[in-house]
Formats: C-alpha cells, structure tokens, sequence
C-alpha cells in the first residue's frame, strides 16, 4: 500500500532453550514439513526470507535461526541487534524450558530494541501426554510481560504460520501506522483467533 516498502525485510529472530523446536518452527513454516530427530548444532540453516501476506500486502520476514548457541548460553547480542521482531519458545514438556523464559526477556530487554515484536509460543502442543507446562501457566506468563501468546506444534503444523502471519500484521501495521489513527493490536488478533480455534492452544 502507499507509504509501505513492500521490499523492507523484517528482521525476526528466534529465541529460546536448545531442543525447544526454534529450527524445527522454522522448517515447517517454511517448507511446511517436520523433519524428526534434532538438527545438529552447526546445522545452521542461518536465515530464511519469508513472505506473508497481510491484508494483501507482501510483508517480508527475513526470519534467524541460531545455530545452537544457546547451548552453551552464548547468543550473541548481535543476533538481537536490528531484530524487529522475535519469536520466544519454549518447550511444553519441559518445565525448565518455561522456567528460563525469565532470564530470556531479561535478555531480550537488555539487548533487544525496545520496540521489539515479542511473541511467546509454548511449542510441542502435540504432545499432550507429556505435558509438562499448563496452557494457563504460559497465558499468564505472557499477561505479565504483556507479549501475545499461543501454543504451536512444529510437528503438526498448529499456529505455526497463524504465528508467523500475527507478527507480520503487527510489523506492517507499525510500518503504515499514521498518527491518530487506530492501531493494530497483536493481542486483540491473537485472541479473536482464539474463538476461530477448535482447541485450547490460545491465551
Ligand atoms: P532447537 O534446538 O530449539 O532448534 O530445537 P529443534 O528444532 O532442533 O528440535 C529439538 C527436538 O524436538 C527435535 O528432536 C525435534 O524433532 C523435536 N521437536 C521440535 N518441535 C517439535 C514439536 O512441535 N513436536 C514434537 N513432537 N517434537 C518437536
Ligand atoms: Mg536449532
């Protein structure tokens, strides 16, 4: 649309616990298939540029992976640096994973532009049998810090572009955005698709 650079790409980067799913989120929204079995840690697949369309407008996501890093919790504060959006995982069988979320947006407001796109996705949803985070855990979470949430599956596909696609409206509504006018609120987005979901992943 008019005032909008169709090609500025949007840095969006994704964080969390090694083993949380982060390259395997990234593979299934952009191939929309799930390779089983961890990705070696210098399997970097770096990044991918993605294009989504909002409100038919190209929103250019131009989406990082780490190469597993944070393994030895060393995620550089380059990686954060130009970031204008960011994906926060954790792994819903793995109460650590949830537990470290904390010192993640510490990070993340330490290094982050303040104006980053924040969204906390509890991944793994398809496995509910192994459960190890309550849903209502994560959208309370997520009420503290005041970031958006959802559950996703790499492995089956749930919200994973829904995710993708709310952090591209948010980006492109903070792009066109002109004074006075009402704004797109990523909250508000993520909850009317709650009522359009069959299950429990929205908070
Ligand atoms: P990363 O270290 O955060 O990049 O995590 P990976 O993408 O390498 O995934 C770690 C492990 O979890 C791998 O064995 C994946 O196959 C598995 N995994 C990732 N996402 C999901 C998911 O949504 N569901 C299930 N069942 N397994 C997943
Ligand atoms: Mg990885």
């Amino acid at each position: 649309g008019p005032g909008y650079n169709e090609a500025l790409l949007h840095k969006t980067i994704l964080v969390g616990d090694s083993g949380v799913g982060k390259t395997s989120l990234l593979v299934q929204f952009d191939q929309g298939k799930f390779i089983p079995g961890s990705f070696s840690a210098t399997v970097g697949i770096g990044f991918t540029n993605k294009v989504v369309a909002v409100d038919g407008v190209k929103v250019k996501l131009q989406i990082w992976d780490t190469a597993g890093q944070e393994r030895f919790r060393s995620v550089t504060h380059a990686y954060y640096r130009d970031a204008q959006a960011l994906l926060l995982l954790y792994d819903i069988t793995s109460k650590i994973s949830f537990d470290n979320i904390r010192a993640w947006l510490s990070e993340i407001h330490e290094y982050a532009q303040k104006d980053v796109v924040i969204m906390l996705l509890g991944n793994k949803a398809d496995m509910s049998g192994e459960r190890a985070v309550r849903t209502e855990d994560g959208a309370s979470l997520a009420r503290e810090y005041g970031v958006p949430f959802m559950e996703t599956s790499a492995k089956t596909g749930l919200n994973v572009e829904l995710a993708f696609l709310a952090v591209a409206k948010e980006l492109k509504q903070r792009a066109v955005q002109a004074p006075g006018e009402p704004r797109f609120q990523i909250h508000d987005y993520v909850a009317s698709q709650r009522s359009k979901s069959s299950c429990c992943a929205f908070a």
